[in-house]
């Protein structure tokens, strides 16, 4: 390698303009759904209270976006596509507190690099609107045109220059799917803004202006998920939660309908989707995603949007306290959710499977079964690594404003509704049946004292107070020594949860007692299981996990068995035991405990409406 160096050009250059703009545009411009959130974003920025979306073969083909914000006059126009430059931001001491979506001044350079524009502005109140195309970086003379006032910006054959991008563009409605979960999520941000989405000519999606938040959720999630949905509503030392969770009955395969806002701005972010799964824990099947519509508000400075370019993530300061805040006020709600199953629901499949064709008032007809909106699972939905160092920390207490609205006499006397009256039944010494005021309710009694048996257990946990039943003489169970050995040095942690626990031998235990509430415990299969918990976490015990994990099992079976007969006084007792805890909805493993049918179920059913 003796090259003579001297003479020839330097190896390093700088790329051309053209080529910085495009790698930009790898980490902004994804597909469609990026350019239609960068343009929409502009629209809201620039005041617009009507913003039209139009689509064409997914988007791949054109993305039209107009809106009647204050436009741009030439001067701006002829600076809108280059890099770096925004009318958002001045200097660096801006970004500590960002109140518009856009600041970074990228957006349109990157579109401009990777798709055919044309983008027409007229500013308010100039009696002419000007225009300029963008091919690849080449910009067209700037153009006096007439047209209505605000802006409307053209994407045509997204990535046509850059094949590689085009390859990795899905079906067109896998493609239109994305976008209209970006305009979803961003009518439920912008109250007072009207959006329209058409797809080759087809309306899509649309609310009107004057919709208030409730009427946009209804639109965008249907009647039956609004009409269950329920209100979030607290603060705590300037921070404040709003919104609504949904009965986990609702859940879905992936977090397509988890709609988290800070300060307005839409985002997905792993410590939001954490939370959120936590508080659900324990009534959600796995696998399942929970449905929430949830708006954050904190101070601007107690959070840096700065951290990704499609500013999709966020770092929020002090999360361990924020975690701690937003679990209780969560948890407590979901347990306030309505989970039991409705008849009308069993009514409207049990009809399906008859006639053999789909009911109007189907539960999934509502929202389920929209092909063009479900979106594909998505990746970053997957379970996120569960880091517990956050999940045990103790939790904050906090001043709920008021976490659901008592005062409503809708809801009060929807409560009182669902108290028992007249006489109860046992069916197939499995299932309680009780007269409501407007209607009547099944309950699993085997889930129902399930649930009983383990809020009671962690409830005395918490309290530090179990009670347990020791018996005279010790059960052995035998365990390799490594067990033999854990029991030993975690001995005393075992006794708060009331397992009390020996090392007899080198690989024998004795047991001396348990938890009183644990019937008739399988006592080998239990001390093996938390074991083997305890082994498998590397460290001490944690009272939540053993119970969550390993006590619900024996809960479980020890609970009132399916097959058990059971006298009238009994069942009272049960459904009166069910009322005192917070939830008696669904049983540990999240089935539910009951199905309810009201009257407007019965007269469905016997056609009388
Ligand atoms: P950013 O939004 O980060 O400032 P963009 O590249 O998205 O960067 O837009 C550049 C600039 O063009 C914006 O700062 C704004 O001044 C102007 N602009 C873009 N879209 C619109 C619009 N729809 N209405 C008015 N002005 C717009
Ligand atoms: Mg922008």
């Amino acid at each position: 390698m003796t090259r003579e160096l001297s003479s020839s050009a330097a190896r390093i250059r700088v790329l051309p303009e053209l080529v910085i703009n495009q790698i930009a545009a790898g980490e902004v411009i994804e597909r469609p759904a990026s350019v239609v959130k960068e343009l929409v974003e502009n629209a809201l920025d620039a005041g617009a209270t009507h913003v039209r979306i139009e689509l064409e073969d997914g988007g791949a083909k054109l993305i039209r976006v107009t809106d009647d914000g204050i436009g741009m006059g030439e001067r701006d126009l002829a600076l809108a596509f280059q890099p770096h430059a925004t009318s958002k931001l001045f200097d660096a001491s801006d970004l500590e507190h960002i109140a518009t979506l856009g600041f970074r001044g990228e957006a349109l350079a990157s579109i401009g690099s990777v798709a055919r524009c044309r983008l027409f502005s007229r500013e308010r109140g100039a009696a002419l609107g000007a225009e300029l195309e963008n091919q690849g970086g080449n910009l067209s003379p700037i153009r006096s045109k007439g047209g209505p006032e605000g802006t409307q910006f053209e994407a045509r054959d997204l990535f046509y220059n850059t094949p590689a991008r085009r390859r990795f563009l899905k079906t067109a409605s896998t493609e239109l799917s994305r976008s209209v979960d970006v305009i979803q999520r961003l009518a439920l941000a912008h109250e007072g803004v009207g959006f329209v989405l058409t797809h080759d000519g087809r309306r899509v999606y649309d609310v009107e202006a004057e919709m208030d938040a409730a009427a946009r959720i209804r639109r965008t999630f249907g009647s039956e998920l609004a009409d269950h949905l329920q209100p979030i509503d607290a603060e705590w030392q300037g921070t404040s939660i709003g919104g609504f969770v949904a009965p986990p009955r609702f859940a879905k395969h992936d977090t397509s309908r988890q709609m988290w806002f800070l300060n307005g701005r839409p985002l997905r972010d792993k410590l939001l989707s954490r939370v959120l799964k936590e508080a659900y824990k324990g009534f959600l099947v796995e696998g399942r995603q929970p449905i929430a519509i949830l708006s954050l508000a904190l101070d601007p400075s107690r959070v840096d949007v700065n951290v990704h370019p499609a500013k999709a993530e966020v770092r929020f300061r002090d999360e361990r306290v924020l975690f701690g805040f937003l679990l209780n006020v969560l948890r407590e709600a979901v347990r306030r959710t309505d989970m039991a199953t409705p008849g009308s629901a069993l009514l409207a499949s049990a009809e399906r499977r008859e006639f053999g064709r789909h009911s109007p008032n189907a539960l999934q007809t509502h929202f389920l079964d929209r092909p063009s909106f479900v979106a594909e699972p998505r990746r970053e939905s997957e379970t996120f690594a569960s880091d517990s160092r956050l999940s045990r920390d103790p939790i904050v207490r906090v001043e709920a404003r008021e976490l659901a609205p008592n005062a409503d006499p809708a809801l009060a006397s929807e409560q009182l509704a669902h108290e028992p009256i007249g006489p109860v039944l046992q069916i197939h010494n499995t299932y309680l049946i009780r007269a409501l005021e407007d209607g009547f309710e099944i309950a699993d009694q085997h889930a129902l004292h399930e649930r009983i048996t383990f809020e009671d257990l962690l409830a005395e946990v918490e309290r530090g107070s179990v009670a347990v039943q020791r018996w005279l003489a010790p059960e052995l169970v035998e365990l390799t020594r490594a067990q033999t050995e854990l029991v030993e040095e975690h001995r005393e942690s075992f006794a708060r949860l009331g397992l009390v626990l020996e090392r007899f031998g080198p690989q024998t235990v004795a047991v001396h007692g348990l938890p009183a509430r644990l019937k008739k415990p399988d006592v080998e299969g239990l001390v093996r299981d938390v074991l083997e918990l305890v082994e498998q976490k590397g460290r001490a015990p944690d009272a939540r996990e053993i119970l969550e994990e390993v006590l619900h099992r024996t809960a479980c079976r020890s609970s009132v068995m399916a097959g058990d007969p059971l006298d009238e006084a009994e069942i009272r007792e049960l459904f009166r035991r069910g009322r005192a805890i917070s939830s008696d909805q669904t049983c540990v493993h999240a089935r539910p405990t009951r199905v309810r049918f009201t009257l407007a179920d019965l007269e469905k059913a016997f056609h009388r409406r």
